[in-house]
Parts: structure tokens; sequence; C-alpha cells
């Protein structure tokens, strides 16, 4: 180590599966960053008091107030035995907002918050000119451009493994060269099943990934295919292109993690074995290579990599957010806010496996639905989003299933 870093970071969602490979790589490479805050839902209070002995950030907030405390106890407990200051806690959804917004230029945000709940704390990353890694997909999806409008030309780098991917395609390429994008899709743990095997479909088994261990929604949305319907749109958002420009194709050995295809006829892709400190670390030293960073593909034992088309009869979540996209205005912050009640309720015992896509397209279609081509800024969205769950709740009282 050369010394205590002078770039600060934020990490919103340390406990989490991005968080903990964050603080993973941190540790590794402690010349990317200092930690300088985390923000936490409050969940996992032992973990929080070793994260804060091990990285010694100043700030911390819990989002949950109703968790501070515990939270509180078990980080001020840890410090006094480690003999080291405790850092200043605070709580709410306000503190997580303000922590976000409070770096400058230079420094560097992580939000890999899960839900759109992410949104505000993007938005105040954006505005202190902090470098955004964004692995909270949904605050890109929901807010549109709404956040592209926000950011800074490169400001926000991607953590998410098929839009860093295709970042790194691009990289000395111009956008006019771009002809389309391909964002690879494992095809989740129910490729090649039909609707009636899909009908009693458990969480436990909705959680089985092949490929990739990650937290419980992404994991649920990997399943439904709703998170590759996120991340397409994620990637019109990100590198500013249609729906009909962004291609989806299922491999499931998740080596190539996107692809990009220029307007020669070229293909240009990016492959190494599945690890997210890959994207996370790319993201964070951007434009250093951290020598060592994940293991590298070896070509000497023999390998296949398959590609093929997504059965979209069966998995009609992509389908449906393209639709969404080209509406505009509020309708993809609809689309997921009735995915992440679907979700609750899927694992609560609510709702069926495909009841999820079959509630999302309900929704969309109610004659009800608010359909303004602009949404009033940012608490026009969220009005939006409100609409969406009060309307995916009745529904799924209503069903009483
Ligand atoms: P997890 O559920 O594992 O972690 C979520 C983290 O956010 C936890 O630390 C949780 O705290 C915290 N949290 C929850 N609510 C709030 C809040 N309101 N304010 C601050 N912190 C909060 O999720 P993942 O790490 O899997 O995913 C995070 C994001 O990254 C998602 O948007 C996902 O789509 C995206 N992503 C994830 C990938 C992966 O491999 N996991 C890959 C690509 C993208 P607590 O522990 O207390 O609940
Ligand atoms: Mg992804």
């Amino acid at each position: 180590m050369t010394g205590t870093p002078s770039r600060r970071l934020v990490l919103l969602g340390a406990t989490g599966s991005i968080g903990t490979q964050a603080l993973d790589v941190l540790t590794r490479y402690p010349d990317i960053a200092r930690v300088h805050g985390l923000a936490v839902g409050g969940s996992r209070p032992e973990l929080v008091a070793e994260q804060a002995v091990a990285h010694r950030p100043a700030q911390l907030v819990v989002s949950d107030a109703a968790r501070a405390e515990a939270v509180g106890a078990a980080v001020h407990s840890a410090c006094r035995d480690a003999g080291i200051p405790a850092p200043q806690i605070t709580a709410g959804a306000d503190a997580v907002v303000e922590l976000a917004g409070s770096l400058a230029e230079g420094d560097v945000v992580l939000n890999a918050i899960t839900g759109s709940v992410g949104l505000l704390p993007t938005l105040a990353a954006l505005a202190s000119g902090a470098r955004l890694a964004l692995a909270n997909k949904e605050s890109l999806v929901v807010g549109g451009h709404l956040v592209t409008d926000a950011a800074a030309p490169g400001q926000i780098l991607p953590v998410d493994s098929e839009h860093t991917a295709i970042a790194q395609a691009l990289a000395g390429l111009t956008h006019d060269q771009i002809d389309h994008l391909v964002v690879t899709a494992s095809g989740g743990p129910f490729r090649g099943r039909s609707r009636e095997q899909l009908a009693q479909v458990t969480p436990e088994q909705a959680l089985a990934h092949p490929t990739w261990s990650m937290g419980r929604v992404i994991t649920t949305n990997s399943a439904t295919l709703v998170n590759k319907a996120l991340e397409v749109i994620e990637a019109c958002f990100q590198f500013d292109l249609p729906e009909d420009r962004v291609q989806v194709v299922v491999h499931p050995q998740s080596i190539v993690h996107s692809m990009v295809t220029l307007v020669d006829g070229s293909t240009i892709a990016q492959a190494s074995p599945p690890d997210m400190r890959h994207a996370i670390g790319w993201a964070l030293a951007h434009p250093e290579k951290l020598p060592g960073l994940a293991a590298p593909l070896d070509f000497r034992t023999a390998q296949s990599w398959t590609f093929e088309p997504v059965d979209e009869d069966t998995f009609d979540a992509i389908a449906l957010a393209r639709a969404a996209h080209r509406e505009g205005g509020g309708a993809m912050a609809v689309y997921n806010a009735v995915n992440e009640e679907a979700v609750d309720a899927f694992f609560d015992g609510s709702l069926s496996f495909l009841g999820i896509t079959a509630l999302i397209r309900e929704v969309l279609e109610d004659p009800q639905r608010p359909r303004a081509q602009r949404v009033d800024g940012v608490g026009g969205l969220l009005a939006v989003e409100e609409w969406a769950r009060t309307a995916a709740r009745a529904r799924l009282t209503g069903r009483g299933r």
C-alpha cells in the first residue's frame, strides 16, 4: 500500500451480495479508495460491526430506523473491543440520500441497494459530481432520462456484468459505429421449461441460480427473466439506444458477458469466468486495471460456449418491458414497482411464479394507469410508482391467494 488514497468511497448496500464483494475488492486493493461511508438496511448488525472495524468508515447509515439501535449497539461494542473510534451513525431514508450526496468530483459512490428505493441516492450522487458505480439498475430503469440528464458524460459506470462488458467492448469506439448490442442471459434455473412446468415453481427452486450467487430479488428476477428485461432497458439508457437495437441471447455458461455488433458487421465480446468482483473492480478503478482481480479463462482446457434465442412464449418479461420502454413516461416505473410487490408476494406464498409477470401485465394494461408521456420530475415519478404499488396490492388482496 502506498499510503492513504485520496479518493473517498461511499458504499450503499454494504451488507448485500455486491456490497460484501466490493469490500472484498477494497481489502485486496486498498489503493483504490478509502471507505468514507457505508449504508445498510439494518437486518445484519453483526456483519455491519465487522465491516465497521475492518474498513473504519467515518459515517454509517441505517436506512431502517427501527433497526438502528441494534446496529449501533453491535458497532459500538465491536469498535470498543478493537480500540478504534466508532463511526457517526445516522438513520432513515433521508440520511441514505444525504450520505450518497456527500462526496465530490474525484470520489466514488457505489450504489448497491436493491430496488427503486435506490433512485434518490442515485440522483444525489450524480448531483455531487462523484463517480457513480451503479449496481442499482432499478434507479436507471425507473428514472430513465431523469437520471441520464443528471449525469455528466462518463459519470455513471455500470456494475452489472452485461453493461460492464459492453462498456469495455466500446472502448475507443464512437456511438455511430454501434449497430446493436447483444446482452447475454444465462436463462436462469428454468431454461427449457414449459409454462405448465413453471406453474408449480417454489421460491426455493427460484433461488437456485445456475451460475451467479446474488441477492433474493435479483435471483428471482433472473428466474422470471425480469432481470434481463430490466437490463435491456438499463442498456438503452446507459448507451443511449432504442430497445430494438438491444438484442438478448441465452448463453448458459455465463462466460461471454455481452457483445457489441458494429456497423461493419464485426462483433466484439467481453469474456471472463462469472465473478462480479470483476465488474465491481472495473467500475471502481476505471481506467486502471487491477492485476489479478479475477481468474482469467483458461483456454488450455476444452470448453464450449453456446448461444440460443430466448423462449419468449414461455418468458414474457422482456417483451413487456420493451413495450413499456417504447411507451416511455412512467411505464417502466410501473413495471418495476409491480415486480417488486409481486416478488414479495411470491415469497410470502400469496402469488405463483407465473403470477409475477401476469401481475405486471395486468397493471400495465389497467385503463386507469397514468399514461403521461412526460412524468413531472422525481415527484411525478414517485407518484406513479405509488399508484402502481397500490394497484398491485389491491389485486393481490382481491385475489385472496
Ligand atoms: P442484496 O439484497 O444482497 O443487498 C442489498 C443491500 O442493500 C443490503 O446491504 C441491504 O441491507 C441494503 N439495503 C436495503 N435497503 C436499503 C436502503 N433503503 N438503503 C440502504 N441500504 C439498503 O442485493 P444484491 O447485492 O444482490 O443487489 C444489489 C443491486 O445490485 C440490485 O439492484 C441488483 O439488481 C444489482 N446487481 C446485483 C448483482 C449481484 O451479483 N448480486 C449483479 C448485478 C446487479 P441489509 O443487509 O440490512 O438488508
Ligand atoms: Mg446482470
